[in-house]
């Protein structure tokens, strides 16, 4: 039996735990986190993520080793990969966590981002601005998720605090982009270099955060695009693995915001959806197994549960909804679930993930 070794022991760790068990592996976590979500998926060392015992400790259980999310240190990566293999490789989470770094990769390989300024000083950000124009949004160049460490200007506001308050260097200035809507590419690259595209996702936040995604994007030129691109980006990266790449459409254009070198919120609809799911197909990219087949079997909608858990009673009364629980403890703004909801056609999907949502955030 292969052992996959997992940094990380999210949600996204344990949706990877449920796949692997359907898939024979056996998957063990590094989480210092007392029990996180992964420890229903498999088993989970708790330890630092940048520790010596713990990465041993995973290393000696593995035979392949990834990770859940992408703050995970790029030496951890690097020290783990002289043993063993670790995907996807360290140069894409070497990008993605420098979102300068990861806009002129995007650059490089000719796909549009907005317009941008490093920032690291109030002068700086001044000049930004009269480049840019306003509303500009700020955002720290690392360690940022779900609309933390990220600020507008409209104008108005105080320049020195709003960077020191983001911690005063190490900064992102971007254009504001008066997008028609976001979506996400969600594609798996294997050892052996097979490729697999799940359609695109139109996904929908508030205050930063995923609120809901619905797929398949009825957009044949779009969708075009952003094969392209996300296949420039694989190939540039010699990628292994799942990989998520967000992007605002204007018009017939797609801007590129980030990318996600991992499993992301926007795919999870994939596991009821599509006849592989983005875990499985993560699974099988690291194993070099043949990836799954990304075909749709529904159209689909993703709901995310945040802050706290709804009554399910609600819920069981309605057909094709598939409720996923992490067994999270309820604090405001944290992702506790979500629920995917399949229909025959995307009108009727659109209607239930309306009363779903209503539903959900009462
Ligand atoms: P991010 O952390 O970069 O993914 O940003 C979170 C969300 O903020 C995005 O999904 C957008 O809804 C919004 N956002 C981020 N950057 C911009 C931008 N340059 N212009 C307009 N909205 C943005």
């Amino acid at each position: 039996m292969a052992r996959v070794g997992i940094i990380g022991a999210g949600q996204l760790g344990q949706m990877l735990g449920y796949a692997g068990r359907q898939l024979g592996l056996e998957c063990t976590f590094l989480d210092p986190a007392e029990s996180p979500p992964a420890a229903s998926a498999g088993r989970v060392i708790a330890d630092r993520f940048d520790g010596p015992r713990g990465l041993a400790a995973l290393q000696r259980q593995s035979d392949v080793i990834s990770y859940e999310f992408e703050n995970v240190p790029v030496e951890t990566v690097e020290s783990f990969a002289q043993a063993l293999p670790v995907y996807p490789p360290a140069a894409a989470l070497r990008h993605a966590q420098d979102r300068v770094r990861e806009k002129q990769l995007f650059e490089t390989l000719g796909i549009p981002v907005p317009a941008y300024r490093p920032v690291d000083s109030v002068t700086q950000l001044n000049a930004a601005i009269a480049e840019l124009g306003t509303p500009l949004v700020l955002k720290t160049r690392r360690l940022g998720y779900d609309g933390k460490g990220q600020a507008v200007i409209r104008g108005g506001e105080n320049h020195q605090e709003v960077v020191d308050n983001l911690g005063g260097a190490s900064l992102i200035a971007e254009e504001w982009v008066n997008f028609d809507l976001e979506v996400s590419a969600i594609a798996a690259r294997s050892i052996s270099g097979e490729l697999a595209f799940y359609p695109l996702t139109e996904n929908r936040h508030t205050g930063g955060i995923l609120r809901t995604s619905r797929a398949p994007f009825e957009g044949q030129a779009l969708t075009r695009l952003a094969t392209d691109y996300m296949t420039r980006l694989l190939q540039d990266l010699e990628y292994v693995g799942v990989l998520a790449l967000e992007l605002f459409v204007c018009g017939d254009r797609l801007l590129a915001n980030e990318f996600a070198p991992r499993v992301h919120n926007s795919g999870h609809w994939t596991i009821e959806g599509c006849r592989t799911s983005q875990f499985e197909n993560h699974l099988r990219a690291i194993l070099d197994l043949p990836l799954g087949s990304t075909e749709l079997v529904a159209h689909a909608g993703m709901v995310n549960i945040i802050g706290h858990m709804p009554e399910t009673a609600t819920l069981r009364e309605m057909e094709r909804i598939y409720l996923h629980d992490y067994g999270k403890t309820p604090r405001p703004g944290r992702k506790l679930g979500h629920v995917t909801v399949l229909d025959s056609d995307a009108e009727s999907r659109d209607r239930r993930l309306l009363e779903l949502t209503a539903l959900l955030e009462n």
